[in-house]
């Protein structure tokens, strides 16, 4: 297959591998925000987060949040990005999918921030919130976890 990250999980790529279970890899980001980029990124290949099997969700993000403070700590940074791109419309360029831990300073030059903040006008906040909540009460329906 044509994916570079399928590539590296089957070491026929090069890569900086710093972390693996049965499921999950991390590597090195070729390309850092900040030195120790670090992507953390499920062995099967998922074309982004709404296709990886729930079972394997958690071992997901248990190993952001694992890898997240020993990270932050080698390389003494003052906080971290996660960040999930879904779908080009969001960022993604590798169509499989990962999440990036960024290390963070309070100097450095990335800002991550909104360029505007939009306002809910005329019973619009509500209407989204009624919106919303009916589309996951129907959706929730069909999940297992309660
Ligand atoms: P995204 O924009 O969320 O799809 O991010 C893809 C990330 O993968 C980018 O930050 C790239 O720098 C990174 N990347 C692409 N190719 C490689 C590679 N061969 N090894 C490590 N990181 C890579
Ligand atoms: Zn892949």
């Amino acid at each position: 297959m044509d994916c570079i990250f399928c590539q590296i999980i089957e070491r026929n790529a090069p890569a900086e591998i710093l972390y693996e279970t049965d499921t999950v890899i991390s590597f090195l980001d070729i390309l850092p925000v900040n030195f120790g980029h670090t992507l953390v990124v499920p062995k099967g290949h998922f074309r982004d987060l709404t296709e990886v099997p729930q079972e394997i969700i958690g071992d997901l993000f248990s190993i952001v949040k694992r890898l997240s403070p020993v990270i932050i700590g080698a390389v003494q940074a003052e906080g971290f990005n996660i960040i999930g791109n879904n779908g080009s419309a969001a960022g993604q360029t590798v169509f499989h999918c990962h999440i990036h831990i960024i290390p963070r300073y309070h100097e450095d030059k990335t800002r991550f921030r909104r360029p505007q903040f939009l306002q809910y006008n005329n019973g619009s906040f509500s209407e989204y919130g009624r919106n919303l909540r009916a589309s996951i009460q129907k959706e929730a329906s069909t999940w297992k976890e309660k």
